[in-house]
């Protein structure tokens, strides 16, 4: 006998903002100028409650091989166009993402369980990195350097790739698309994007907005190609020559795979994995700045950004006041434990049961090993995917479950004698992606910033791991994976180098005077 078919939310006057997205109860999750979907069947879940909020239909082998075909013919057209008119292309994505910015936060609430503000700040965030890109697509300057030779110009110019693939995680279901996305467009790639296989309603519902621009503008839609689908799609993306940039974020065990995989066959590689993001408090640290800063970098977003902090390193001369005081701070939050749409929610959910058993296998672990859980520890008895934020002290600084990256709100508090004690402390973890320091001591800061500073590709001062900007190039060293999106040259990723040397004279002149007669 057939299952029964369950309940949607989508039905639910509640979530009828998803129909303004053009979702429905069933919906196609390939995108290759039309939409399609021969492969399995997925139900998108609501960490909130548990229910399913609507369905997608994803890509098999088949439709993965149309998205390609037709996304790299559409690259013949894009890569023709001026790059200031793809950026006017990519402003029209940004000004079409502001006028569904709060049913889109939404659907990133419901659907991957981060709360309300942090859903539209998500958004807002793929809005601000298209503003940006505009500007990009009219200073994407190549280089003239001087000629050795007389009658010779020496220049550096930037072409696009090609086609790009995306694969992205579960945590920034729509951000990371979009640093990659609108960045790759005014470079003049093409994007080809497999998101996380839990949040397909947000892949979709972008990639009908962005879709949408393209087609009004009479370009073709593949320009921007969705292939929802797992790990199968990923790796055939990971093995596919026709792919010259692939931009993974994700767990550092999968990258690692994937950036082989890249490899093998000469592609270029762009890894955002894991981190082990640290906050160190100096004796002389601001300590109302450290409390309010450590709580949000350590249980917002449910633990759940890549940012998040993991490890509290405090010096040992206030370590027990800063330990005491965020423990209130906890004790204050965990009342604000609830469904992510709702107002009054500062933590939401877990992302999955998955997420959830991970968060009690570790609790355990900390247990077995002589861990004190000084808060939290706990799983909520209510529908959905709750745990409550917990701090442990009592292991020791290089024990194997410190050194690993569990992503849920768990931080371990760390004792330190000094300064340069809690820096090594901060770079020993295997990941570099991001770390603080709390100090008012302009040689504490400069030793951070240094070169016996800190080893992660985000180091801040005076304000927590999480939050970047997208100015600057973001990622991280190490089991990270050296990979950097968003701000600064980060485009030049996107693009290949072409070193071009131009003899306007009748004479043929050899490099470091080598006469060849
Ligand atoms: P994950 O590695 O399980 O999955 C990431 C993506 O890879 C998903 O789209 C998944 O379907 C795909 N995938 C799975 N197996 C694959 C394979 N064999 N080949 C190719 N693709 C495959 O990660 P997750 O649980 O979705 O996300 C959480 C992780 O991502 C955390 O480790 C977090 O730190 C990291 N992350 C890093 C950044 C960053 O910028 N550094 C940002 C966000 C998340």
């Amino acid at each position: 006998m057939a299952a029964s078919k369950p309940e949607y939310l989508i039905n639910d006057s509640k979530y009828s903002f998803l129909k303004e997205l053009g979702l429905q109860e069933t919906n196609l999750g390939v995108f290759d100028g039309t939409w399609k979907g021969s492969g399995k069947v997925v139900q998108s879940i609501c960490p909130s409650n548990g229910k399913v909020i609507a369905e997608v239909k994803q890509g098999d082998v088949s439709d993965y091989e149309s998205c390609v075909q037709s996304s790299t013919s559409a690259w013949n057209v894009w890569a023709d166009l001026p790059a200031p008119k793809r950026g006017e292309i990519v402003r029209q994505i940004g000004d079409a993402l502001r006028s569904k910015l709060i049913p889109l936060g939404k659907l990133v609430s419901i659907e991957m369980g981060k709360i309300l503000p942090e859903g539209i700040g998500e958004v807002q965030e793929y809005v601000d990195i298209c503003d940006y890109a505009v500007g990009l697509s009219r200073t994407l300057a190549g280089a003239i350097y001087p000629s050795e030779r007389p009658g010779h110009v020496l220049l550096e110019k930037w072409n696009p790739l090609g086609l790009i693939g995306v694969i992205s995680a579960f945590n920034f279901p729509i951000a990371v698309y979009g640093w990659n996305s609108a960045v790759a467009m005014v470079c003049g790639d093409t994007i080809l994007w497999k998101g996380a296989e839990t949040t397909p309603l947000v892949s979709v519902a972008t990639t009908k907005i962005v879709a949408n621009v393209l087609q009004n503008n009479g370009l073709p839609g593949a320009v921007a190609a969705l292939c929802c689908g797992g790990a199968d799609i990923g790796k055939a993306m990971a093995a596919d020559k026709r792919i010259k940039l692939l931009s993974f974020t994700g767990s550092t065990h999968v990258g690692q795979q994937v950036g082989v995989d890249v490899q093998k066959r000469f592609g270029k590689h762009l890894l955002e994995l894991g981190g082990n993001n640290a906050i160190i408090v100096a004796d002389d640290a601001d300590l109302n700045m450290v409390v309010q800063a450590t709580l949000f970098a350590c249980v917002g977003t449910a633990g759940q950004r890549c940012t998040s902090t993991r490890r509290l390193i405090f010096h040992e001369n206030v370590y027990n006041e800063v330990l005491g005081r965020l423990t209130q701070a906890y004790k204050q939050v965990v009342n604000r434990i609830g469904d992510a749409l709702d107002d009054s929610t500062l933590i939401g959910p877990l992302h999955s049961k998955q997420s959830l058993e991970k968060y009690k296998e570790t609790v355990a672990e900390i247990q077995k090993q002589g861990g004190k859980i000084e808060f939290g520890g706990k799983v909520l008895e209510r529908p959905g995917y709750f745990v409550e934020p917990t701090i442990v002290t009592g292991l020791k600084h290089n024990n194997p479950l410190v050194h690993n990256e569990c992503f849920a709100p768990i931080v371990y508090v760390l004792k330190a004698e000094s300064v340069p004690e809690a820096i090594s402390c901060n770079n020993e973890v295997p990941q570099g992606l991001s770390s603080s320091i709390f100090t008012q001591n302009i040689g504490n800061i400069f030793e951070w910033i240094g070169p016996k500073g800190s080893d992660c590709g985000i180091v801040n001062v005076n304000i927590p791991t999480s939050g970047a900007e997208i100015g600057g190039a973001f990622g991280g060293e190490k089991a990270t994976g050296g990979g950097r999106e968003s701000g600064s040259d980060a485009w030049k990723q996107y693009m290949r180098r072409s070193t071009i040397t131009i003899n306007h004279s009748k004479d043929l002149p050899l490099a470091q005077g080598i006469k060849f007669e």
